[in-house]
C-alpha cells in the first residue's frame, strides 16, 4: 500500500509539474482535443429515479447462454437520509457470481482531476502505461474484495474474482443492450442527475442456483457533473470510496438501504469528501465470503 501511495504522490506531483504544457496550445498534441470533449451514458429513463435499471435480455457471445442485464446507479445524497446508524453487519446478494476469471480496461482519462499520464507524455514522451491514479487505484480495490473473498481482510489469502487489468486509451463503451465480452471502466457524463457512477452487469440471476452467474460488468464515473480526489476533498467525489462500493457490484453485491447499514461500503448513497467506503465492513466482508 505504501508503494503505491507514494507511486500516486509521484503521479500528483508529475502531473502538477506538466499542467503548463497541457494549458499552452500547440497543434502538435493531438490528445488534448480529447480533453474537453465527453460521452454521454444515457440510461434508460425510470419513472422512479430507481437505483437499478433493468436493461432486459441478449445473448452472452462468449458462453452463448441467455443472460439479463441491469445498471446499478450509485446516487449522491447529503447526510444519512434521516435515518439512524445501527449495528449494520448487513449485506444484499444480485443472486450472481463469477465462475471464470475475466481480464479488466480501464481508460484513465477524465476531466474530473484525477492524474493520468497519456501515451507519450503531456509531450515529453515520459509515459509510464499502467500509472495512471484510477488504474491503480481500480487494482488496488479489488484486492480488497478478493481478500474479503475468505471472509477475513489481510490474512493474505483470498480469491481471483475480477482478474487483472490492462490500461488503455481506446474507446471503451458501457453496454447497455448486450455484452460484448469486455469488462469496461472509464469516465463519461452519466445522464441520471445525481448519478456519481454506474456499473453495469450481465449475467443469469435466476434459475436453478447452479446455474448462475455473471458474465460482464462496465463500470462509468461521472466526470462532468462531478469533480474527483485522490484524498477525501471536501468538496469532491473521493475515486477510492466511490470505487470500492461500485467493485462490490462487479463481485456481485446488491446495494444496501437500511439506516442500520450506513456504515458498510455497500451502502447505497455517498456524498462529497466521504471516503468511509474505502475499506470493507463487516457486511462487505460477510457478503463477498457468502458468494466465493
Ligand atoms: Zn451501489
Amino acid at each position: 500500500m505504501r508503494d503505491k501511495l507514494v507511486m500516486g504522490a509521484l503521479l500528483l506531483t508529475l502531473v502538477t509539474m506538466t499542467s503548463t504544457a497541457v494549458a499552452a496550445p500547440s497543434g502538435s498534441f493531438g490528445w488534448l482535443g480529447q480533453l474537453g470533449s465527453h460521452r454521454t451514458l444515457v440510461l434508460p429513463a425510470t419513472a422512479d429515479h430507481s437505483p437499478v435499471i433493468t436493461l432486459g435480455t441478449a445473448v452472452d457471445l462468449t458462453t452463448g447462454q441467455t443472460v439479463d442485464g441491469y445498471a446499478i446507479v450509485h446516487y449522491a445524497k447529503g447526510g444519512n437520509g434521516g435515518g439512524k446508524p445501527g449495528s449494520g453487519g448487513g449485506y444484499a446478494l444480485m443472486g450472481a457470481k463469477w465462475k471464470t476469471v475475466e481480464p479488466w480496461l480501464l481508460n484513465p482519462v477524465n476531466t474530473g482531476g484525477l492524474p493520468y499520464d497519456p501515451p507519450g507524455g503531456f509531450g515529453n514522451n515520459n509515459s509510464t502505461p499502467g500509472s495512471s491514479f484510477a488504474f491503480w487505484n481500480t487494482s488496488y480495490d479489488i484486492d480488497k474484495w478478493e481478500d474479503a473473498a475468505d471472509g477475513v481482510m489481510g490474512n493474505g489469502s483470498g480469491t481471483d474474482i475480477l482478474g487483472d487489468g490492462t490500461e488503455t486509451f481506446s474507446t471503451l463503451t458501457a453496454d447497455l443492450v448486450a455484452p460484448d465480452g469486455l469488462n469496461e471502466v472509464y469516465f463519461a457524463d452519466v445522464s441520471e442527475s445525481g448519478a456519481i457512477a454506474v456499473t453495469i452487469v450481465w449475467g443469469i440471476f435466476s434459475g436453478p442456483p447452479q446455474n448462475r452467474q455473471l458474465v460482464e460488468w462496465d463500470q462509468v464515473y461521472d466526470d462532468v457533473d462531478y469533480d474527483w480526489s485522490t484524498f477525501g476533498e471536501a468538496s469532491k467525489m473521493d475515486f477510492e470510496n466511490i470505487a470500492t462500493h461500485e467493485l462490490g457490484h462487479s463481485v456481485g453485491l446488491a446495494d444496501l438501504y437500511s439506516p442500520a447499514d450506513l456504515e458498510q461500503t455497500m451502502y447505497g448513497y455517498a456524498d462529497f469528501g466521504e471516503t468511509k467506503k474505502q475499506t470493507l465492513e463487516s457486511g462487505d466482508i460477510a457478503g463477498t465470503d457468502k458468494l466465493y
